[in-house]
């Protein structure tokens, strides 16, 4: 069986080598992430280089992801480079300190409006929640505390409000810059962090456009306004990441599940693409195998129908990188041969606008119901694959494009395959024998096999306007 579900790899140190690289993509890995907040341009530029060879020489499909830093509010260092904080001790953040000055009993934090977001009675979470104060007092540039969770912290982590509400913008100068970097490495997604509304992704769809990029974009969901603005988000976005790490601090751990599930069910109605991420795998950084928790979680996701399970420090700068990801995959495989979840009945009361989506639709229908053995799109944009996909069934959808851009595009896309095809006649109607025989001789397709294929009679995005049902002889 094929695995449906995606994989998402997070490239660092870890995963720098040729040969580690080339053992990740072969071990399953489909997108690969950049994470700008670490390093420097040219580090960028480096790993999508090494990522491209290494793709190329395995002839496989594979996107890469530019994840902007974004607002991320962080406290400044530590005289010693850390401090021991003991539960129920005052601690202040200080707009006025100096950047390396902290001690036990104060930090430097030089992010102003932090003193309006926050009140008596507030919860700051610092680290990704592993530290908890709070908040007694705030004056013109003090914020006191008491510390509620203890622990070591040490220099520039990160600081989230429970319950949300910091009013830091949607994107820095640092992410303007790093747009610009995306555009030139000509990424296939930009994912944007902690977006607040629509309007944040229309900001950085600009800035892109302008730069000359053509990436899709991600909205990261780690805010909790996000989650109030949701259908707008996602509405304006082409994928979505549940970002738990820094989700999971500002919303809580008993609404996180809960909310998890509901982006990826609104994700996938309104015929958009999301991501799974954060601590899938996480003892994995330190260990050979997962923990029976981390299995669970990675089924749960697919269960879910996520398109894709997301790995960060794991790959990045763990010890177990290859092992990691092939547990990954086999993990998803497993998951997807026990899924029962029906999601066909989700948007078959919906209205079909577009000719495409009505040719998708019922593509979907007839082939759950012949029992077909494989969908074929021949597709330019990726548009009508990524509308089956929608619909969940086993049945794989094989989206045939002479574009390699749209390739990359799809290979987050659950349960489609993306393959590289240049039919005879280019600029007239597409022979589906070509494609089947093009299907065959990678042994996606056998004597016998029912196949639906979509296509369109003329060329251009959007041109999807028949359906054909054939036997492979
Ligand atoms: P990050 O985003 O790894 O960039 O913080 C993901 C998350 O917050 O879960
Ligand atoms: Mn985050």
């Amino acid at each position: 069986m094929k695995r449906k579900t995606k994989i998402v790899a997070t490239l660092g140190p870890a995963s720098d080598s040729p040969e580690v690289l080339s053992k990740l993509l072969s071990a399953g890995v489909n997108v690969v992430r950049i994470n700008f907040s670490h390093g420097e341009a040219d580090d960028h530029r480096e790993r999508v280089r090494r990522v491209r060879e290494a793709a190329a020489e395995l002839q496989l499909p594979v996107a890469v992801l530019a994840d902007l830093q974004g607002p991320k509010i962080r406290i400044e260092s530590f005289i010693d480079g850390a401090v021991e904080l003991e539960t129920g001790q005052p601690f202040t953040l200080d707009t006025q300190m100096a950047a390396n000055a902290g001690t036990r009993d104060a930090v430097a934090i030089h992010y102003e409006p932090l003193l309006a977001d926050v009140k008596a009675g507030s919860q700051l979470l610092i680290n990704d929640g592993a530290i908890s104060l709070a908040v007694d007092a705030v004056d013109d540039h003090r914020i006191q505390c008491t510390v509620e969770v203890g622990g070591k912290l040490s220099g520039r982590k990160g600081v989230n409000l429970r319950g949300g509400g910091l009013s830091a913008g949607g994107l820095t100068e640092k992410d303007f810059d790093d747009i610009r970097v995306a555009a030139e490495l000509d990424v296939d997604y930009l994912a944007v962090s902690f977006v607040r509304s629509a309007a944040d992704l229309h900001d950085a769809r600009e800035r892109l456009q302008a730069a000359g990029g053509e990436a899709r974009l991600c909205a990261k969901i780690e805010r909790a306004e996000a989650i109030a603005a949701l259908d707008e988000i996602i509405q304006a976005s082409d994928a979505v990441m549940v970002a738990r790490g820094d989700l999971g601090v500002e919303i809580g751990d008993p609404e996180l599940p809960g909310v998890q599930k509901r982006i990826i069910a609104t994700a996938r109605e309104m015929n958009r693409l999301v991501i799974t991420a954060t601590q899938m795998m996480e003892s994995m950084i330190e260990n050979p195998i997962p923990t029976r928790a981390e299995v669970l979680d990675v089924a749960n996701a697919t269960l879910d129908g996520t398109d894709a399970v997301m790995l960060s420090a794991e790959t990045a700068v763990g010890h177990y990188p290859v092992q990691t990801v092939a547990a990954m995959a086999k993990i998803c495989i497993g998951a997807e041969r026990e899924a029962t979840a029906d999601r066909a009945a989700s948007g078959l009361a919906a209205h079909f606008e577009r000719t495409d989506e009505a040719i998708a639709m019922a593509t979907m229908y007839t082939a759950r119901h012949m029992h077909a053995d494989a969908i074929i799109a021949l597709t330019e944009s990726g548009t009508t694959a990524l509308l089956m996909s929608r619909q969940d069934t086993h049945i794989p959808i094989f989206a045939l494009t002479q574009y390699p851009a749209s390739e990359r595009y799809l290979a987050l896309c659950r349960n489609v395959f993306p393959v590289a095809f240049l039919p005879s006649e280019l600029n007239g109607v597409v022979p589906v024998d070509e494609a089947v025989a093009c299907l065959r001789t990678r042994g996606d397709l056998e004597s016998g096999d029912r196949v639906l294929v979509t296509k369109g009679d003329f060329t251009g995005p959007g041109g999807t306007n028949a359906m054909k049902i054939i036997t492979v002889d």
